[in-house]
């Protein structure tokens, strides 16, 4: 019913969007998220608004086609928005953090639809230094039919008893401690913890082989996926030149684009984005909700996260015409 409410006052704002257009020039959206999984699994997925359906996505890449819109690299946004050119309203894909269905899945479906795919890749995991804690705790619950956590054996026997165990456990881990905790809950169910970050993160003879393919653009992402509001400058800089430097050497590429994580703007402010240029990045982008227009500033750039559970072109169709954003400015949700 809210999403039939949204998606009425969508196509309102679409005649509005358009006279917009006309004045301001082309609209552009800037689409993230994390992971794609086949539908028959996604059904099953412990965290599946974190995924995008592939039948989903492959859906909406024939659409925004079918609708004249422009699947554009980071750069290419960038030249748009700041030479004011006049073509067509241009779309965005990024992939933050970078787990090994980037590689299995995503980018070989947006090969299949010739388009470009811009990576944001936090280092720590082909590194294989940062924890993936979520991903190892919702594979545990994904795959198996009782898992101990803490005192107690929590059973499993329906998908919606793994979405509601995972929730309340990453609820309760999430902060400081979540690597303790998730190490804990490794020894207790016999789950090596190595395996399981391989099972899940991209390595870098992945990102190798993406990297050759010229519909890929690879940006950084932080080394250790830190909130950077929370850093000290030092720190805050050390991670986007780390990461950056991490992926021109691994890689042999000039990396020029940079996501803040989490990326709203509790996470990364004025401060933040001073320091992405002076590191020498030519963009920088969050998850603030909102369109691109020519002149728009390149180190605070608007980015529409795409929720997994969103499986219908008329709520894509609230990010192309803008409602989102401006929905969440007008609610405070920013
Ligand atoms: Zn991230």
């Amino acid at each position: 019913m809210k999403l039939l409410l949204f998606a009425t006052a969508s196509a309102l704002a679409l005649p509005f969007a358009r006279v917009t257009d006309r004045a301001l020039g082309p609209r552009g959206c800037l689409f993230t998220f994390h992971r794609a999984a086949p539908s028959d699994l996604w059904e099953k997925l412990p965290n599946r608004n974190f995924y995008i359906d592939v039948a989903f996505l492959d859906r909406f890449l024939g659409y925004l086609a079918a609708q004249n819109w422009d699947v554009v690299t980071m750069s290419e946004a960038q030249r748009r928005i700041s030479s004011g050119d006049r073509g067509n309203g241009y779309v965005n894909f990024s992939i933050d953090d970078c787990y090994r269905d980037t590689f299995e899945v995503i980018a070989p479906l947006f090969r299949k639809h010739k388009v470009p795919l811009t990576l944001f890749v936090t280092t720590g995991i082909p590194d294989g230094t940062l924890s993936m804690w979520s991903s190892g705790l919702e594979d545990a619950l994904l795959n198996r039919d009782r898992v101990r956590v803490g005192d107690e054996t929590l059973v499993l026997d329906s998908a919606e008893a793994k979405r509601a165990a995972y929730h309340r456990i990453a609820d309760s881990w999430d902060g400081p401690e979540a690597d303790r905790h998730y190490a804990a809950f490794c020894a207790a169910n016999g789950i090596d913890i190595e395996a399981m970050h391989w099972k899940h993160a991209i390595t870098w003879d992945m990102l190798a082989e993406l990297a050759r393919d010229p519909l890929l653009e690879i940006g950084a992402h932080t080394v250790s996926h830190p909130r950077m509001s929370s850093l000290q400058p030092e720190a805050a800089m050390a991670e986007l030149e780390q990461s950056r430097a991490r992926l021109n050497e691994r890689l042999g590429i000039h990396v020029e684009h940079f996501a803040f994580p989490y990326g709203r703007s509790v996470d990364c402010g004025p401060r933040d984005f001073a320091l992405a240029q002076r590191a020498g990045f030519r963009t920088a982008a969050t998850t603030r909700k909102g369109l691109v227009r020519r002149g728009r500033d390149a180190f605070s750039l608007p980015r529409n996260t795409i929720n997994g559970g969103h499986r219908s072109l008329a709520a894509m169709e609230m990010h192309l015409t803008g409602f989102t954003g401006a929905a969440a400015r007008v609610l405070g949700r920013v």
